[in-house]
Order: structure tokens, then sequence, then C-alpha cells
């Protein structure tokens, strides 16, 4: 298997690079995430998860117990009743977090589990005893299910299992065998798939919206763009690296440096601006589900904790927004939130922002890569929003006899709203997305309003 750090990184797939690394921060911290890859045969969405296992960190566990038990909160049958005095006494071990796969052909008894056969055979000792599946014995660790949504669509049964999974933080598993009681495991676990939309049967949020709704996180993987990324995936000096001890130091590396990233995750605080922020986008925009809110507020915090911060910033909300709401919303509804997150991490970063400026047309998925870039357009760019509103400011002030100023334009985020006591309720064309008129460029002054403001979809592309 090729090692995770040896792997190229590009345009395409590094949103899931990111999430991987987020997933297992969470999982350390006890705040595990759900992630689903969506994207096309051949673009590498397996082969960089599985890569994954190479650098996972380790953890401690009573020793050989298949339940993969927490020395200090014991939950399997066998060690759940121990005394505090017998926990002292009972042996642990270093292990690696599990790491299992369920395949879409999987059967029920081997996920969830079934009668432990060798037990029950055994001439010194017969035993009936359960033998846990792929999800109780990968407790505290990673299940990927490689391609989702054709699970979803022949085994049913499967999928009610997986919703009980992922249904809340930690899940169940829930383990009946004809003879035992029946046994119900918490599953405290992250759960990694993959799925290609545009392949039969289609996509999982068309199959079992339900199951899509678990995961925290979708994204979405993308093919190599550039000729030079190509190159470097093809070099046979990478062939050779991969198998190399330096890379495989690296993992180990990369797995020691989320592990520590992971302790610090207790002590990064979310600031209230920002909550009151998210949870007005979730109001305003009627999100069918709370589960978006709190993916934003845990990937803002991992995004944070994977960038050595002891606060979470707009920056952090922004990298994780698009794969929190993309499963959940439609992509324009979803372009025009972020487009308004983005405003809120202007007004915040730069308060004089919100007094003489307003909505700013911005590529979505830009997001803050690139905040350096948006922090120097800003300067052009308030100055020409000064000059816009002077230029409206002017006009209502002749219509209403000089009554209005630029900080009751109501154009401000809400956020500059409540800075700025309240406002008018006119609607006004800047709150809506602007978007480059399609035509040949002509000077601003020259243009109609309504050339140069439409409502409506908005053409990322055509936008620099
Ligand atoms: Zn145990």
């Amino acid at each position: 298997m090729r090692s995770y750090t040896s792997l190229i990184r590009h345009e395409g797939n590094q949103e899931l690079f990111f999430f991987t690394e987020l997933s297992v921060i969470g999982l350390k911290a006890g705040m595990p995430i759900h992630v689903h890859v969506e994207g096309l045969r051949g673009t590498g969405k397996t082969t960089i998860l599985r890569a994954a296992s190479s650098f996972l960190p380790q953890s401690v566990r009573i020793k050989d117990c298949r339940f993969n038990c927490d020395p200090v909160k014991p939950h399997c049958p066998q060690h759940i009743l121990l005394s505090k005095e017998q926990l002292d006494a009972v042996e642990t071990e270093q292990v690696k977090i599990p790491f299992l796969e369920i395949s879409h052909a999987a059967k029920i008894g081997t996920v969830v589990g079934t009668l432990d056969l060798k037990q029950l055979t055994n001439k010194k000792e017969p035993e009936a005893a359960l033998l846990p599946g792929t999800l109780p014995q990968a407790h505290r660790g990673i299940v990927l299910v490689d391609e989702i949504n054709r699970l979803a669509d022949t085994a049913p049964e499967l999928t009610d299992i997986m919703l009980d999974a992922m249904g809340t933080k930690p899940g169940r598993v829930q383990i009946e065998e004809n003879g035992l009681p029946t046994v119900s495991l918490p599953l405290q676990i992250s759960v990694w798939a993959t799925s290609n939309p545009d392949e039969d049967p289609g996509s999982l949020a068309d199959i079992r919206r339900q199951l899509s709704d678990r995961f925290d996180f979708t994204v979405q993987m993308g093919r190599p763009k550039e000729v030079r990324t190509l190159l470097a995936i093809l070099s046979p000096e990478l062939e050779l690296a991969a198998i190399q001890k330096t890379v495989v130091e690296a993992d180990i590396l990369l797995g020691q440096h989320l592990a520590e990233m992971a302790e610090q995750v207790g002590r990064i605080k979310i600031p209230s601006g920002i909550l009151e922020s998210l949870a007005e986008v979730y109001i305003k925009h009627h999100f069918e589900s709370l589960r978006s809110l709190e993916a934003l507020k845990t990937g803002a915090v991992l995004a944070a904790a994977r960038r050595n911060r002891q606060q979470v910033t707009w920056d952090d909300v922004l990298s994780v927004a698009p794969a929190a709401l993309r499963h959940r919303i439609s992509p324009d509804e979803l372009t025009v939130i972020l487009q308004e997150l983005q405003r809120e991490k202007r007004v915040t970063e730069n308060p004089a922002w919100a007094a003489g400026s307003s909505a700013l047309p911005e590529k979505a998925s830009q997001s803050t890569r690139k905040s350096g870039q948006s922090k120097r357009s800003l300067s052009w760019w308030s100055r020409f929003m000064a000059w816009w509103n002077s230029l409206l400011g002017s006009r209502r002030d002749n219509r209403q006899q000089g009554t209005a100023s630029t900080k009751d334009t109501d154009i401000q985020s809400k956020s500059a709203r409540r800075k700025l006591g309240p406002s008018t309720k006119r609607s006004n064309p800047l709150d809506m997305p602007l978007v480059t008129p399609p035509a040949v460029a002509r000077p601003l002054l020259e243009l109609d309003i309504s050339d140069a403001i439409t409502v409506g979809e908005v053409d990322n592309d055509h936008k620099k």
C-alpha cells in the first residue's frame, strides 16, 4: 500500500486530505466526524483513505479486548462490570487506532457480530460467546465503506445498522443471536465512505437521504488539472520513495503530530460572534437538519486545532463550510451562504468595512485559502464600495431631503447592523449577489443599475 505522505496533493484532492486529517484529530479528541467522498472513478478517493491507515496514531486499550475497550472507560460485556480495583490491575497495550472496512456486499453477521463458534465448540470450556463484527471491533477507530451508494441500494438492513451507528455520538450497535441476551454497545467511530454519484445506482442523497445527512461532511473529489501534477504522479522516483523508510517515518510523524493537535482541542474557544452568526444562517436559510450546524461547529474547532490555533476564526469556519453544507442544500443556496459567511469574516476582521461597504461578490470556492489575497484586494474594494455607497447615498439624500447617510443604508451584514443600531427595512440591491454582466465591459457610470446587478444565479466561472 502507498504511504499517505507520498501521495501527490493537488487542487482536486486537497479537501479530502484536509478532512482525513481533521477526522483523525477528531477521533483522538473524542469528537469523531463522518466523511463522505464523492467523485468519479479513478480519482483516488479510496487510495487516499486506505493510505491513511499508515499514519494512524496509537491508542491504549485493555490487552486483547476484541471490542477495543478504553481502560479508563470499558464498555464491552467482559470488562464493563470490572470494579475500579480490577480495572487498575488490568493489563493494557498500545495499538494503532482500528481501521476496518465494510464492503457493499458485506453480511449483517460480519458487520454487527455473531455467535463465536470457536468458543462454543471449545472442548475444555464450551461457552456461548459473541464474536464482534466490524463495527464493534472498530470502536474508537475508523470504518471505511467503499461505494456506500451501492450498499444503500442493495442492503437496506445494513443501511439501517449504519443509521444507528451514525445516528448519535456515540452511536450504537446491537448484536442479537438466538439463545443469547441482546447486547447493545456504544460505538465511537468515524465513518469514511466513498461513492461515485455519476454511476449506477446514483447519488447517496437520492437513494437514502437520511444516510447522506448522517455524514458531517461531503467532500468533492476532482481530477488533477495541471500537467506537472500528473508528471509528479507518474514519476518513478516517487514510486521508489513510497516504499522508502523516510516516507514511512513521515507518516508516523504526521500521526504523532495529529495526536498532539487532538490534545489541544478541549482548550479551543469559539468566539460567541461566530456561533451567533452561524445560528442566524441556520434560521434564515431554514436548514433541514441541525447536524449541519453541529458539523460546522465541530469542523471549525478541528480545523483550528489542525492550524495550531487556540481560537476558532472565520477562516476555520470557511474551510469546512462547503463540505458541511453541500449535501444538504442546493448549489445556489450554498453560494449565497458562503458569500454571507465571507462578509461576516470581513466585518469581524475589519470593523471599518461594516461602516463603509457591503456585500462582496466572491467566488465561493475560493474561500479562505486565499485570505491573504482577499485582504490585499480589500482596500481597493473598500474604496470602490465607499464611492458606490456615496453615490447611492447622495441619490437617497435627494429623495429623503438629506436624512439618510451611508450608515443606515441597510447594506451591511447582520452583525454590522447590530453594531450600528436599527436600520431601515428597505431591501437593497446591494444585498443581492453581484455578477459580472455577460456583455462587453463598459464604464460603470454608463450602466443602468439593472445592467450591473442581477438577482438569481451566480455564475462563478465568469468571476475572477
Ligand atoms: Zn473489553
